[in-house]
């Protein structure tokens, strides 16, 4: 949905409040925090759970579902070095008294690594890219990523607050600081907020510490008391093991899609209302509770 935000708002609109009419209720992606759903459930089952359907297309337009590890693994964050060489010790006057050796001072302590401690997570969902809510049951999940501009922003909130409806938006922190506004208006009507990077790379290319650095810049752009921990997003979907590992060791769980809509290519990339309903429908299936 990220075209969303990009224009065609108008119709994008209308796709959206057909995805939420189709959907049977909305439980925002917290997997701890889970917020009730507010929108009365359809008459159709409906759910998160799609395995057949492996994401696909990324919001930007990059299909990259399960890119492969091709980065070389980059120096943890959590790996710090004993900077210390060790104290010198003076060399003993040559004298017949006994020598004061003055006490050798001890090692500087190893820096800490930048990584939070426990994850604000359950352990059990470490090393994932939730595709499914775990114990949700028949609920549908919506989720806006927010990265381009925010033209569309007021309808969808006025159009989600007009169904009862709570979203998650995962916001790059650029966009964060671009909108503060939209940030807040987000927050004011009860969405939950997730980080979406800061700057939209490909995380497989970074390095541990540039993943680190994409969080924690994002975080504080965001600002945001609802968030965005513990909830990520992988730009254009792009990760493996480690980027899961990383983002996890930084806090963050990451959370997926089931459905592409495509509604990121938006009216003018040939995409309608009617369209994005029928994928969203093609693929619910009865979800999972684990
Ligand atoms: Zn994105």
């Amino acid at each position: 949905m990220w075209a969303i935000f990009r224009g065609e708002r108008r119709r994008w609109l209308a796709a959206v409040a057909a995805v939420l009419l189709l959907a049977a209720a909305v439980v925002l992606a917290a997997v701890i925090s889970s917020v009730p759903p507010a929108a009365g459930p359809a008459s159709s089952p409906s759910a998160t759970d799609n395995p057949t359907a492996p994401a696909t297309a990324s919001p930007t337009g990059s299909p990259s579902a399960s890119t492969p590890a091709t980065a070389a693994p980059a120096p943890s964050p959590s790996k710090a070095l004993v900077t210390s060489p060790g104290a010198t010790v003076p060399a003993p006057p040559a004298s017949a008294t006994p020598p004061v050796v003055p006490a050798p001072k001890p090692p500087a302590p190893a820096p800490k690594p930048p990584a939070p401690a426990p994850p604000p997570f359950p352990a059990a969902l470490a090393g994932l890219d939730i595709e499914v809510i775990p114990g949700a049951g028949a609920v549908v999940a919506l989720t806006f990523d927010a990265g381009a501009n925010s033209a569309g922003l007021p309808s969808i909130l006025k159009t989600l607050a007009a169904k009862g409806v709570r979203g998650t938006f995962f916001l790059t922190g650029n966009w964060a600081a671009a909108n503060p506004a939209g940030v807040a208006a987000i927050v004011a009507g009860g969405h939950r907020l997730g980080n979406h990077s800061m700057t939209h790379p490909g995380f497989t290319g970074l390095s541990d510490a540039a993943i680190g650095q994409q969080l924690s810049a994002a975080q504080q752009a965001i600002r945001a008391a609802e968030g965005p921990r513990p909830l990520f997003r992988f730009p254009l979907g792009d990760r493996d093991a480690r980027t899961i590992a990383t983002v996890n060791a930084y806090g963050y769980l990451p959370v997926r899609w089931t459905v592409d809509t495509l509604g990121w290519k938006g009216s003018s990339g040939g995409i309608t209302a009617q369209i994005v309903a029928d994928r969203v429908l093609a693929r619910l299936q009865p979800g999972r509770s684990c």
